[in-house]
């Protein structure tokens, strides 16, 4: 297999400076796509761009404005916009008759609303142009039977596997595919907050007994941004150790 199956492509990963988003840009590059990874973080982002020779640009997901100066740089900067990962989330756990609608709305703007603005521009400013393109977007498998203690996230992740759907029925005609990755529980920063006992409890609905690792994630949209994909899309792939099987 050519190990450089990306090469000449720019792959967009945002939150890419930590966590699954890490994973995914180091996979891509390791590819040969040129990763260009978008994150509020700087430091972090920063830094793993240049370890794996890609660029960091500024922008906050949830703000249109942000974004639309973001798409345009990267577009100035390398041409175009041949993938896309949507990785940037965030959580604010609560039951939902004591989430404040601040919790509500912040969670629904990254992580929804984040993936629509960035999605709408690299299509509009570049994929179309080149009737050529490939988005996947990070949801969890939370959006799918849903979490107690995550109204919001696991309304934004449905809100995004839904968004997915629509979009690859809209662009598939334009040669631009749209994938979701379900997660189940994966070793991150997200996760290592939890507390033992929940944590022990996740681990027995889990079928594999274990949570997956960032690379694992990262497997899988690489597949999904690949050529051995090519007739996939509007798809929902969980990556959950067996929880979720329909
Ligand atoms: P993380 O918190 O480790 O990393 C998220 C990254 O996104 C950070 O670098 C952060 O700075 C960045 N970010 C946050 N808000 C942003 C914004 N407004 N604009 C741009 N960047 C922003 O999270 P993670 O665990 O790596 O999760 C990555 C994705 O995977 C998220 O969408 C999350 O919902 C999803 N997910 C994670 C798990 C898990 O078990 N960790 C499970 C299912 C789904």
């Amino acid at each position: 297999m050519d190990n450089k199956i990306f090469s000449g492509e720019t792959a967009v990963v945002t939150g890419g400076g930590r966590g699954i988003g890490e994973a995914i840009a180091r996979n891509l590059a390791a590819a040969g796509a040129r990763v260009v990874i978008v994150d509020v973080n700087k430091e972090a982002a920063v830094a793993l761009s240049e370890e794996i020779g890609g660029s960091y640009v500024a922008a906050d997901v949830s703000d249109s404005e942000s974004v639309e100066g973001a798409v345009n740089k990267i577009i100035e900067n390398n041409g175009k916009i041949d993938i896309l990962i949507n990785n940037a989330g965030i959580n604010r756990d609560a039951l939902t008759i004591r989430m404040k609608e601040e919790d509500w709305d912040k969670v629904m703007d990254i992580n929804l609303k984040g993936v629509f603005n960035f999605s709408r521009l690299a299509v509009k400013k570049s994929m179309i142009k080149k009737r050529r393109g490939n988005i996947v977007n990070i949801a969890s498998i939370v959006g799918i039977i849903g979490n107690p203690g995550q109204a919001n996230y696991s309304a934004s992740k449905a809100g995004v596997i839904a968004l997915t759907r629509t979009m690859a029925k809209e662009l598939a005609v334009r040669g631009i595919r749209v994938n979701a990755v379900a997660p189940g529980f994966i070793e991150t920063e997200m996760t290592e907050k939890l507390p033992e006992k929940v944590r022990e409890k996740f681990l027995e609905n889990i079928p594999m007994k274990r949570l997956g690792t960032p690379a694992e994630v990262a497997d899988t949209v690489r597949f999904l941004v690949s050529p051995a994909s090519a007739y996939i899309t509007g798809q929902v792939i969980t990556v959950d150790g067996g929880m979720v099987t329909e």
